[in-house]
């Protein structure tokens, strides 16, 4: 495995392995790699024949200069990490590679409003250039994102559509611990019994997909359960939001659509946490948490 902090080092990496035919998977981060990352890894190596992995805590997405400062680092492991798992080049830039006084920036309108963007104002703008900036230096042919962030992911298809970027999104499933907890670089904040309580989002979705399973379809009465639930089993620190929403415009929705998401974020002390179930209704409803 190689690593470079050196956008033309990694072109010239890319060039030398395109000439040879083959085809590029990039999996975008910001280390602090756990199970759910190496997923992507995974996914990657599956659909391509080699894979980029860039490593970088994006200074620009986040809206809380506390969060950024504590966002968890460590660098000698996650390229232990990477090379276990199969990366072939990691990318591990620094703010001054990636932003010199930049005044250009991408975004997406509208969907960033909803969910998360409401409460993190900038967020998604931060997303949407970075990885815009990583899709033109890495030029990849598929790209892994988590359903884990499932409104990056909507946001990150809809740039992807609107502005031709020659890459397909791959979405990979949501890697849990086992008690069901979504694996997350945050989860280190959470005390034990932060921890313990924060169990309760999980269930919640668990709760309502079974309330789903026996026919209940009213978006009201499953985000009153899965608040209930929250509240009963979990005592978050406060909700941000619990919403269920069409997959498409991600506005909140009073019946079942094609594609909806029933997300949710909630504080457990200070950490912040998010999860979510999609929910198709075709011929049969499935419920994929
Ligand atoms: P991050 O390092 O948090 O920016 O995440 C990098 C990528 O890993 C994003 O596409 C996330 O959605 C994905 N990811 C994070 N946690 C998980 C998880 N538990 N399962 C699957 N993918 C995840």
């Amino acid at each position: 495995m190689y690593s470079t902090g050196s956008i033309e080092e990694l072109r010239a990496a890319i060039k030398a392995e395109k000439l040879k035919g083959k085809t590029i998977g990039f999996v975008p981060t910001m280390g602090a790699l756990h199970e759910g990352h190496l997923s992507l890894v995974e996914l990657s190596r599956k659909n391509c024949d080699y894979t980029v992995m860039s490593i970088f805590v994006n200074k620009i997405q986040f809206n809380d200069p506390g969060d950024y400062a504590k966002y968890p680092r460590v660098p000698d492991a996650d390229l232990a990490l990477a090379r276990n798992a199969g990366v072939d080049l990691v990318f591990t830039p620094n703010d001054e590679v990636m932003y010199k006084n930049p005044l250009a920036f991408v975004d997406v309108e509208y969907l960033d409003e909803e969910l998360c963007g409401a409460h993190r104002p900038g967020h998604f703008k931060g997303v949407c250039t970075v990885v815009s900036k990583f899709f033109n230096i890495v030029q990849p042919d598929i790209a892994v994102f988590g359903q884990k962030d499932i409104q990056q992911v909507i946001i990150i298809e809809k740039m992807v559509r609107d502005l031709n970027f020659p890459v397909s999104i791959i979405v990979a499933p949501i890697i849990r611990d086992a008690d069901g907890l979504a694996k997350s670089s945050r989860n280190i904040h959470l005390s034990p019994s932060e921890r313990k309580r924060a169990l309760s989002i999980h269930e919640s979705l668990q709760h309502t997909a079974q309330m789903i399973g026996n026919g209940e379809k009213n978006p009201a009465v499953l985000i009153e359960a899965a608040a209930d639930y929250i509240n009963r089993h979990g005592t978050p620190d406060s909700i941000d939001y619990i919403s269920f929403v069409d997959y498409n415009t991600l506005h909140n929705t009073d019946s079942m659509q094609e594609k909806s998401v029933l997300a949710v974020a909630a504080y457990f002390g200070k950490t912040r946490l998010i999860d979510n179930m999609i929910i198709t209704n075709g011929d049969t409803i499935t419920c994929i948490i």
